[in-house]
């Protein structure tokens, strides 16, 4: 029997759905060996509240560390408790996710607790002694497989590759004591700026847009964003290209130096596909390229291939999608 550790990320509140991918991870993996899910929720009082939420996707035990000076993420403090619960809890696996959040928090973990750790893993299981995980290397051109020696084993699943799972529990919430005086970590937020739209983000949307230099200017993501609209969950992402000339924010850069996304659909518009931008989408389920060059190497890649000028294939999918959304 082996008890897993599931770390429920949140933010302003609300978990990310990364949270939930953690502990539907874990609980295949309690689930193989008979053992227990335990979440640990860390926030502002009043965090309480979403242990039900992870309770529905399998969570036996919520471990919740309320505090005023944890509403917003904590490097410092988050790490001293979830090493510490990790160490007294005697977990077998500690997951996380490997989020912006989870790659900050990750190695201070590990590091702590004196383990490796694997990140962007998309496959774990328990096999004997042994945590297996399967995770991409070498810009994603390699799928390894590795068998994790320390105990516990900390693992970063990659964003978005849990298909979510509900298994309703009644999860028995546990309230847990920070380690030290949060408010006297070294490190504090001062300020949390939102991103300039209320719109979803491109780590949880199920469908993303990326647009690379093909739209031409920043006003030329217009027709991405229409398709967005369009879809209605769907979030824009970005190329490094793009980013760096200012037409995206750098939070929507996708790839080897970016964000690493897995959607239920990708549409990669006016984008090359070079090796670092696939480092960050690859592992979308279904991957749709709109590319005016038919020997862009997007398309070795992508399942469907639309050759032709975004000007406009654009228009013409963004009112084919406002049709069939309609008639649904
Ligand atoms: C160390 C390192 C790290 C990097 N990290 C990243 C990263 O994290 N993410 C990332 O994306 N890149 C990254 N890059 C950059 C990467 O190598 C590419 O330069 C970049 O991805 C190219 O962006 P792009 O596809 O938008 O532009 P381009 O390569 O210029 O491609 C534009 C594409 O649009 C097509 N196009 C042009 N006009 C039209 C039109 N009217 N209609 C349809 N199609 C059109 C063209 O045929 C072309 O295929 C990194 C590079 C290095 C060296």
């Amino acid at each position: 029997m082996a008890n897993i550790l599931a770390f429920a990320e949140q933010r302003s509140g609300e978990l990310r759905k990364v949270a939930l991918e953690n502990v539907t991870a874990a609980r295949a993996l309690a689930d193989a060996t008979g053992g227990e899910v335990h979440a640990l929720l860390v926030g502002a009082p009043g965090i309480a509240q979403k242990a039900e939420q992870l309770g529905k996707h399998g969570a036996d035990v919520v471990l919740v560390c309320e505090h005023d000076a944890l509403g917003d993420y904590n490097a410092e403090a988050v790490a001293a408790l979830a090493a510490d619960r990790i160490k007294s809890g005697g977990y077998r696996v500690a997951v996380f996710s490997t989020s912006a959040q989870g790659r900050d928090l990750l190695p201070r973990v590990a590091a702590k607790l004196g383990v490796g750790v694997v990140t962007d893993v998309t496959e774990a299981r328990i096999e004997g002694d042994a945590v297996i995980v399967k995770h991409p290397i070498n810009i994603g051109k390699v799928i390894a497989t590795a068998s994790i020696a320390s105990t516990p084993a900390v693992i970063g699943l990659r964003p978005g590759n849990t298909t979510l799972v509900e298994n309703p529990k009644a999860a028995k919430v546990e309230q847990v004591q920070p380690v030290g005086d949060p408010s006297a970590a070294r490190v504090k937020v001062k300020e949390m700026k939102q991103g300039a739209s209320a719109k979803l983000d491109i780590g949880d949307a199920p469908v993303v847009i990326a647009g690379g230099r093909g739209l031409k200017s920043a006003e030329g993501f217009k027709l991405a964003e229409d398709l967005a609209d369009a879809f209605g969950n769907a979030a824009v992402g970005a190329t490094r290209a793009v980013c760096d000339d200012g037409w995206r924010p750098h939070s929507e850069q996708i790839g080897q130096t970016g964000r690493v996304v897995s959607p239920d659909l990708y549409i990669a518009v006016g984008i090359s596909g070079a090796i670092q931008h696939l480092a960050g989408m690859r592992t979308s389920r279904t991957i749709v390229a709109i590319n005016k060059d038919k020997e862009a190497p997007i398309f070795k890649i992508a399942d469907y291939g639309i050759v032709g000028d975004v000007a406009e294939v654009l228009p013409a999918l963004t009112a084919a999608v406002r049709e069939a959304r309609k008639s649904h």
